[in-house]
Protein backbone atom coordinates (compact mmCIF):
# COMPACT_ATOMS: atom_id res chain seq x y z
CA UNK A 1 0.00 0.00 0.00
CA UNK A 2 1.14 3.63 -1.05
CA UNK A 3 0.46 5.51 2.08
CA UNK A 4 2.06 8.73 1.91
CA UNK A 5 5.50 8.37 4.35
CA UNK A 6 4.71 11.37 6.06
CA UNK A 7 1.51 10.74 6.95
CA UNK A 8 2.12 7.42 8.04
CA UNK A 9 4.30 9.15 10.29
CA UNK A 10 1.73 10.76 12.06
CA UNK A 11 -0.98 7.85 12.76
CA UNK A 12 -0.64 8.14 16.22
CA UNK A 13 -1.23 11.51 16.63
CA UNK A 14 -4.50 11.07 14.01
CA UNK A 15 -6.11 8.51 16.47
CA UNK A 16 -5.37 10.50 19.22
CA UNK A 17 -7.36 13.51 17.52
CA UNK A 18 -10.39 10.68 16.70
CA UNK A 19 -10.20 8.87 19.55
CA UNK A 20 -10.72 12.84 21.42
CA UNK A 21 -13.40 13.72 18.81
CA UNK A 22 -15.42 10.61 19.35
CA UNK A 23 -15.71 10.68 23.24
CA UNK A 24 -16.92 14.10 22.37
CA UNK A 25 -19.88 13.85 19.71
CA UNK A 26 -22.01 16.78 19.28
CA UNK A 27 -25.24 16.71 17.15
CA UNK A 28 -25.89 18.72 13.86
CA UNK A 29 -25.29 22.37 14.32
CA UNK A 30 -24.09 22.22 17.83
CA UNK A 31 -20.28 20.91 16.58
CA UNK A 32 -18.87 24.17 18.90
CA UNK A 33 -16.00 22.07 20.49
CA UNK A 34 -15.48 20.10 17.36
CA UNK A 35 -15.11 23.29 15.17
CA UNK A 36 -13.12 25.21 17.67
CA UNK A 37 -10.62 21.84 17.51
CA UNK A 38 -11.05 21.98 13.53
CA UNK A 39 -10.38 25.77 13.34
CA UNK A 40 -7.62 25.69 16.10
CA UNK A 41 -5.71 22.71 14.08
CA UNK A 42 -6.10 24.49 10.48
CA UNK A 43 -4.11 27.33 12.08
CA UNK A 44 -1.40 25.83 13.78
CA UNK A 45 -0.47 23.71 10.68
CA UNK A 46 -0.39 27.30 9.14
CA UNK A 47 -3.49 27.08 6.76
CA UNK A 48 -3.80 30.87 5.07
CA UNK A 49 -7.07 31.56 6.30
CA UNK A 50 -9.61 29.92 8.86
CA UNK A 51 -13.37 31.05 8.58
CA UNK A 52 -15.25 30.00 10.88
CA UNK A 53 -19.39 30.10 11.54
CA UNK A 54 -20.31 29.21 8.36
CA UNK A 55 -23.82 27.39 8.83
CA UNK A 56 -23.23 27.81 12.32
CA UNK A 57 -20.72 25.91 13.12
CA UNK A 58 -19.32 24.96 9.63
CA UNK A 59 -15.37 25.62 8.94
CA UNK A 60 -13.59 26.12 5.84
CA UNK A 61 -9.69 26.02 5.79
CA UNK A 62 -7.53 28.11 2.83
CA UNK A 63 -4.18 26.57 1.90
CA UNK A 64 -2.30 28.16 -1.04
CA UNK A 65 0.77 27.36 -3.02
CA UNK A 66 2.73 28.17 -6.27
CA UNK A 67 0.65 30.91 -7.29
CA UNK A 68 -1.60 28.56 -9.76
CA UNK A 69 -5.16 29.45 -10.39
CA UNK A 70 -6.42 25.65 -10.09
CA UNK A 71 -8.71 25.35 -6.89
CA UNK A 72 -10.39 22.05 -5.23
CA UNK A 73 -12.70 21.69 -2.52
CA UNK A 74 -12.47 18.53 -0.12
CA UNK A 75 -15.08 18.49 2.27
CA UNK A 76 -15.75 15.91 5.07
CA UNK A 77 -18.81 15.79 8.16
CA UNK A 78 -18.63 16.32 11.66
CA UNK A 79 -21.67 15.34 13.20
CA UNK A 80 -22.83 12.51 15.50
CA UNK A 81 -26.00 11.19 16.01
CA UNK A 82 -28.91 10.70 19.09
CA UNK A 83 -27.58 6.81 19.77
CA UNK A 84 -26.70 5.11 22.93
CA UNK A 85 -23.05 3.82 22.39
CA UNK A 86 -22.81 0.40 23.22
CA UNK A 87 -19.77 -0.37 21.70
CA UNK A 88 -17.75 -0.90 24.76
CA UNK A 89 -14.68 0.57 23.39
CA UNK A 90 -12.49 2.95 26.18
CA UNK A 91 -13.15 6.17 24.37
CA UNK A 92 -16.74 5.57 24.10
CA UNK A 93 -19.05 8.59 24.10
CA UNK A 94 -18.90 10.26 27.53
CA UNK A 95 -22.09 11.90 26.60
CA UNK A 96 -25.31 9.80 27.18
CA UNK A 97 -27.77 9.25 24.04
CA UNK A 98 -24.74 10.93 21.67
CA UNK A 99 -22.50 8.75 19.78
CA UNK A 100 -20.42 9.10 16.84
CA UNK A 101 -21.91 6.02 14.79
CA UNK A 102 -21.05 7.31 11.22
CA UNK A 103 -17.50 7.91 11.53
CA UNK A 104 -17.79 11.61 10.90
CA UNK A 105 -14.72 12.03 13.56
CA UNK A 106 -12.66 9.54 11.32
CA UNK A 107 -13.70 11.47 8.20
CA UNK A 108 -13.12 15.20 10.17
CA UNK A 109 -9.97 13.47 11.47
CA UNK A 110 -8.58 12.31 7.77
CA UNK A 111 -8.89 15.58 6.21
CA UNK A 112 -7.18 17.11 9.37
CA UNK A 113 -4.85 14.45 8.66
CA UNK A 114 -4.20 15.97 4.56
CA UNK A 115 -3.72 19.14 5.98
CA UNK A 116 -1.19 19.13 8.04
CA UNK A 117 0.68 16.96 5.51
CA UNK A 118 -0.27 19.52 2.25
CA UNK A 119 0.35 22.62 4.37
CA UNK A 120 3.54 21.23 6.02
CA UNK A 121 5.01 20.28 2.13
CA UNK A 122 2.64 22.39 -0.13
CA UNK A 123 3.90 20.51 -3.44
CA UNK A 124 1.11 21.52 -5.58
CA UNK A 125 0.16 24.42 -7.57
CA UNK A 126 -3.47 26.57 -6.81
CA UNK A 127 -5.57 26.92 -3.85
CA UNK A 128 -6.95 24.39 -2.02
CA UNK A 129 -10.43 24.54 0.22
CA UNK A 130 -11.47 22.36 3.54
CA UNK A 131 -14.65 21.81 4.30
CA UNK A 132 -15.65 20.74 7.38
CA UNK A 133 -19.55 20.91 7.41
CA UNK A 134 -22.10 20.37 9.77
CA UNK A 135 -25.57 18.21 10.41
CA UNK A 136 -24.96 16.46 7.17
CA UNK A 137 -26.97 13.80 9.39
CA UNK A 138 -30.90 14.79 8.11
CA UNK A 139 -30.29 18.18 8.47
CA UNK A 140 -28.46 19.29 5.57
CA UNK A 141 -25.53 21.25 6.83
CA UNK A 142 -24.32 20.95 3.29
CA UNK A 143 -27.10 23.03 2.00
CA UNK A 144 -27.28 25.73 4.46
CA UNK A 145 -23.40 25.97 3.83
CA UNK A 146 -24.40 26.42 -0.11
CA UNK A 147 -27.38 29.17 1.40
CA UNK A 148 -24.07 31.42 2.99
CA UNK A 149 -22.61 31.48 0.19
CA UNK A 150 -19.69 28.69 0.27
CA UNK A 151 -19.11 28.77 -3.38
CA UNK A 152 -19.36 32.20 -3.95
CA UNK A 153 -16.93 32.88 -0.81
CA UNK A 154 -14.58 29.83 -1.87
CA UNK A 155 -14.42 29.63 -5.87
CA UNK A 156 -13.88 26.04 -6.21
CA UNK A 157 -13.96 24.27 -9.18
CA UNK A 158 -14.52 20.84 -8.09
CA UNK A 159 -15.66 19.19 -5.14
CA UNK A 160 -14.55 15.43 -3.63
CA UNK A 161 -16.49 13.90 -0.63
CA UNK A 162 -15.54 10.66 1.57
CA UNK A 163 -17.49 8.52 3.35
CA UNK A 164 -16.41 5.02 5.49
CA UNK A 165 -17.93 1.83 4.39
CA UNK A 166 -17.53 -0.63 7.34
CA UNK A 167 -19.02 -3.55 5.52
CA UNK A 168 -15.60 -2.93 2.86
CA UNK A 169 -12.41 -4.36 3.99
CA UNK A 170 -9.53 -1.68 5.02
CA UNK A 171 -7.57 -0.72 1.99
CA UNK A 172 -10.03 -0.66 -0.71
CA UNK A 173 -12.36 2.07 -2.14
CA UNK A 174 -15.35 2.04 -4.33
CA UNK A 175 -17.10 4.54 -6.00
CA UNK A 176 -19.25 4.98 -9.48
CA UNK A 177 -19.89 7.12 -11.91
CA UNK A 178 -23.41 8.76 -11.85
CA UNK A 179 -26.22 8.30 -9.12
CA UNK A 180 -24.54 6.91 -6.07
CA UNK A 181 -26.61 7.51 -3.20
CA UNK A 182 -30.34 7.93 -3.66
CA UNK A 183 -32.76 10.89 -3.31
CA UNK A 184 -34.70 10.58 0.37
CA UNK A 185 -37.91 12.11 0.61
CA UNK A 186 -40.12 11.23 3.48
CA UNK A 187 -44.19 11.67 4.10
CA UNK A 188 -46.47 11.92 6.87
CA UNK A 189 -50.73 10.56 6.22
CA UNK A 190 -53.23 11.88 8.95
CA UNK A 191 -55.81 10.17 9.01
CA UNK A 192 -59.06 11.68 10.44
CA UNK A 193 -62.19 9.19 11.28
CA UNK A 194 -64.81 9.33 13.81
CA UNK A 195 -63.96 7.70 16.95
CA UNK A 196 -66.27 5.55 19.24
CA UNK A 197 -67.18 2.57 20.80
CA UNK A 198 -65.25 -0.41 20.50
CA UNK A 199 -68.38 -2.82 20.39
CA UNK A 200 -70.46 -0.11 18.44
CA UNK A 201 -68.58 0.44 15.11
CA UNK A 202 -71.03 1.03 13.03
CA UNK A 203 -71.91 4.63 14.17
CA UNK A 204 -67.88 5.43 13.85
CA UNK A 205 -65.58 6.11 11.27
CA UNK A 206 -62.75 3.64 11.76
CA UNK A 207 -59.23 5.10 10.88
CA UNK A 208 -57.59 1.37 11.63
CA UNK A 209 -58.81 -0.57 8.50
CA UNK A 210 -58.01 2.79 6.33
CA UNK A 211 -54.55 2.99 7.39
CA UNK A 212 -53.79 -1.08 7.34
CA UNK A 213 -54.98 -0.77 3.73
CA UNK A 214 -52.65 1.99 2.64
CA UNK A 215 -49.92 0.81 3.78
CA UNK A 216 -50.20 -2.29 1.90
CA UNK A 217 -51.59 -0.05 -0.66
CA UNK A 218 -48.06 1.75 -0.63
CA UNK A 219 -46.24 -1.45 -1.71
CA UNK A 220 -47.98 -1.16 -4.93
CA UNK A 221 -45.87 1.65 -5.96
CA UNK A 222 -42.48 -0.06 -6.20
CA UNK A 223 -44.37 -3.25 -7.18
CA UNK A 224 -46.70 -2.36 -9.82
CA UNK A 225 -45.87 1.58 -10.64
CA UNK A 226 -42.01 1.68 -10.78
CA UNK A 227 -39.90 1.08 -14.17
CA UNK A 228 -38.91 -2.54 -12.55
CA UNK A 229 -35.41 -1.81 -14.43
CA UNK A 230 -35.06 0.96 -12.15
CA UNK A 231 -34.65 1.63 -8.19
CA UNK A 232 -36.69 2.73 -5.53
CA UNK A 233 -37.96 2.03 -2.19
CA UNK A 234 -41.37 2.96 -0.06
CA UNK A 235 -41.01 2.16 3.16
CA UNK A 236 -43.92 2.56 5.82
CA UNK A 237 -41.55 2.97 8.90
CA UNK A 238 -44.15 4.94 11.77
CA UNK A 239 -48.03 3.59 12.27
CA UNK A 240 -49.28 5.05 15.15
CA UNK A 241 -53.47 5.39 16.22
CA UNK A 242 -55.52 3.91 19.06
CA UNK A 243 -54.65 3.46 23.24
CA UNK A 244 -57.05 1.52 24.26
CA UNK A 245 -59.05 -2.02 23.71
CA UNK A 246 -62.36 -1.16 23.67
CA UNK A 247 -62.20 2.66 21.92
CA UNK A 248 -61.90 3.13 18.03
CA UNK A 249 -59.78 6.29 17.86
CA UNK A 250 -60.64 9.51 16.08
CA UNK A 251 -57.39 9.54 14.43
CA UNK A 252 -53.87 7.56 12.74
CA UNK A 253 -50.79 8.41 11.62
CA UNK A 254 -48.50 7.14 8.92
CA UNK A 255 -45.22 7.74 7.75
CA UNK A 256 -42.34 6.54 5.90
CA UNK A 257 -39.46 7.27 3.83
CA UNK A 258 -38.89 7.11 -0.02
CA UNK A 259 -35.77 6.72 -1.93
CA UNK A 260 -34.82 7.17 -6.08
CA UNK A 261 -32.11 8.30 -8.00
CA UNK A 262 -33.82 9.18 -11.15
CA UNK A 263 -36.24 12.43 -11.43
CA UNK A 264 -39.22 11.12 -12.73
CA UNK A 265 -39.17 7.90 -10.37
CA UNK A 266 -39.32 10.86 -7.52
CA UNK A 267 -42.22 12.56 -8.89
CA UNK A 268 -44.10 9.32 -9.45
CA UNK A 269 -43.81 8.22 -5.63
CA UNK A 270 -44.68 11.92 -4.77
CA UNK A 271 -47.95 11.39 -7.19
CA UNK A 272 -48.87 8.06 -6.29
CA UNK A 273 -48.47 8.14 -2.20
CA UNK A 274 -50.91 10.98 -2.58
CA UNK A 275 -53.20 9.14 -4.94
CA UNK A 276 -53.11 5.94 -2.58
CA UNK A 277 -53.91 7.74 0.59
CA UNK A 278 -56.64 9.84 -1.21
CA UNK A 279 -58.30 6.96 -3.06
CA UNK A 280 -58.21 4.91 -0.40
CA UNK A 281 -59.69 7.40 2.76
CA UNK A 282 -62.00 7.95 0.60
CA UNK A 283 -63.41 4.76 -0.39
CA UNK A 284 -63.28 3.96 3.63
CA UNK A 285 -65.09 7.12 4.61
CA UNK A 286 -62.04 8.85 5.96
CA UNK A 287 -60.45 12.13 5.55
CA UNK A 288 -56.67 12.36 5.15
CA UNK A 289 -54.18 15.42 5.26
CA UNK A 290 -50.51 14.19 2.93
CA UNK A 291 -47.70 15.95 4.08
CA UNK A 292 -44.85 14.89 1.85
CA UNK A 293 -41.47 16.16 1.40
CA UNK A 294 -38.37 16.51 -0.22
CA UNK A 295 -35.20 15.84 1.83
CA UNK A 296 -32.25 15.42 0.38
CA UNK A 297 -31.65 15.05 -3.90
CA UNK A 298 -29.53 11.76 -5.26
CA UNK A 299 -25.96 11.77 -5.11
CA UNK A 300 -24.33 12.61 -8.66
CA UNK A 301 -20.80 11.56 -9.46
CA UNK A 302 -19.34 13.54 -12.67
CA UNK A 303 -17.22 11.13 -14.89
CA UNK A 304 -14.30 12.64 -15.55
CA UNK A 305 -13.58 13.51 -12.04
CA UNK A 306 -14.85 9.80 -10.65
CA UNK A 307 -12.50 8.86 -12.70
CA UNK A 308 -9.36 11.06 -11.53
CA UNK A 309 -10.80 9.80 -7.84
CA UNK A 310 -10.62 6.09 -8.36
CA UNK A 311 -6.83 6.54 -10.37
CA UNK A 312 -5.90 8.18 -6.81
CA UNK A 313 -7.36 5.48 -4.75
CA UNK A 314 -5.66 3.20 -7.07
CA UNK A 315 -2.74 5.09 -6.40
CA UNK A 316 -3.02 4.59 -2.57
CA UNK A 317 -4.26 0.64 -2.39
CA UNK A 318 -3.32 -0.64 -5.61
CA UNK A 319 -5.68 -1.10 -9.06
CA UNK A 320 -7.39 -4.14 -7.72
CA UNK A 321 -8.27 -2.80 -5.12
CA UNK A 322 -10.60 -0.11 -6.39
CA UNK A 323 -14.06 -0.95 -7.33
CA UNK A 324 -14.90 1.38 -10.12
CA UNK A 325 -18.21 0.19 -10.66
CA UNK A 326 -19.88 -0.24 -7.07
CA UNK A 327 -23.90 -0.72 -7.11
CA UNK A 328 -25.55 2.77 -6.12
CA UNK A 329 -26.82 3.06 -2.32
CA UNK A 330 -30.37 3.58 -1.63
CA UNK A 331 -28.89 6.00 1.32
CA UNK A 332 -28.62 9.19 1.30
CA UNK A 333 -26.06 11.94 1.75
CA UNK A 334 -26.22 15.96 1.75
CA UNK A 335 -22.86 16.27 -0.08
CA UNK A 336 -25.31 15.81 -2.78
CA UNK A 337 -26.53 19.77 -3.20
CA UNK A 338 -22.48 20.39 -3.20
CA UNK A 339 -22.54 18.15 -6.27
CA UNK A 340 -25.20 19.51 -7.64
CA UNK A 341 -23.56 22.86 -8.03
CA UNK A 342 -19.94 21.49 -9.02
CA UNK A 343 -18.65 18.65 -10.61
CA UNK A 344 -16.80 16.13 -8.42
CA UNK A 345 -16.95 12.46 -6.79
CA UNK A 346 -18.37 10.68 -3.65
CA UNK A 347 -16.33 7.30 -2.75
CA UNK A 348 -16.47 5.04 -0.24
CA UNK A 349 -12.90 3.86 2.04
CA UNK A 350 -13.18 0.59 3.20
CA UNK A 351 -13.44 0.29 7.50
CA UNK A 352 -13.35 -3.52 7.94
CA UNK A 353 -15.97 -4.17 10.20
CA UNK A 354 -19.01 -5.79 9.14
CA UNK A 355 -20.56 -6.51 11.98
CA UNK A 356 -20.57 -2.98 13.53
CA UNK A 357 -22.43 -1.46 10.54
CA UNK A 358 -22.97 2.87 10.37
CA UNK A 359 -25.56 3.91 12.75
CA UNK A 360 -25.60 1.10 14.90
CA UNK A 361 -24.65 1.20 18.62
CA UNK A 362 -21.72 -0.78 18.02
CA UNK A 363 -19.99 1.25 15.50
CA UNK A 364 -16.71 2.41 16.21
CA UNK A 365 -14.61 4.21 13.09
CA UNK A 366 -11.57 1.96 12.34
CA UNK A 367 -8.36 3.98 13.22
CA UNK A 368 -6.03 1.51 10.44
CA UNK A 369 -8.08 3.29 7.58
CA UNK A 370 -7.35 6.95 8.88
CA UNK A 371 -3.70 7.00 6.93
CA UNK A 372 -5.79 5.40 3.73
CA UNK A 373 -8.17 8.50 3.94
CA UNK A 374 -5.94 11.02 4.36
CA UNK A 375 -3.32 10.24 2.20
CA UNK A 376 -6.37 10.21 -0.76
CA UNK A 377 -7.00 13.45 0.21
CA UNK A 378 -3.49 14.47 0.39
CA UNK A 379 -2.29 12.79 -3.64
CA UNK A 380 -6.05 13.82 -4.89
CA UNK A 381 -4.70 17.21 -4.13
CA UNK A 382 -0.84 16.64 -5.50
CA UNK A 383 -2.65 15.32 -8.60
CA UNK A 384 -5.29 17.75 -9.63
CA UNK A 385 -3.03 20.67 -8.52
CA UNK A 386 0.02 19.63 -10.13
CA UNK A 387 3.44 21.35 -8.96
CA UNK A 388 4.74 23.04 -11.66
ZN1 LIG B 1 -24.96 8.62 8.87
ZN1 LIG C 1 -22.27 9.57 7.57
Amino acid sequence: MAIINRIGEFHQDMAEWRRDLHEHPELGFEEQRTSAIVAGKLKAFGFDEVHTGIAKTGVVGVLRAGGGSSTIGLRADMDALPISEASGVAHASRTPGKMHACGHDGHTTMLLGAARYLAETRNFDGTVYLIFQPAEEMLGGGRVMLEEGLLDRFPMTRLFGLHNWPGMPVGTFSVRPGPMMAAADRFTLTLQGQGGHGAMPHITRDPLPAAAQIVLALQTIVARNVDPVKQAVVSVTQIHGGDAYNVIPQTALIAGTCRSFAPEVRDLIERRVGAIAHGVALALQIEVDVRYERGYPPTVNSEVETDLAADVAAEVVGDDRVDRATPPVMGAEDFAYMLEQRPGSYIFLGGGRPEAPLHSPQYDFNDEALTIGASYWARLVERLLPAG
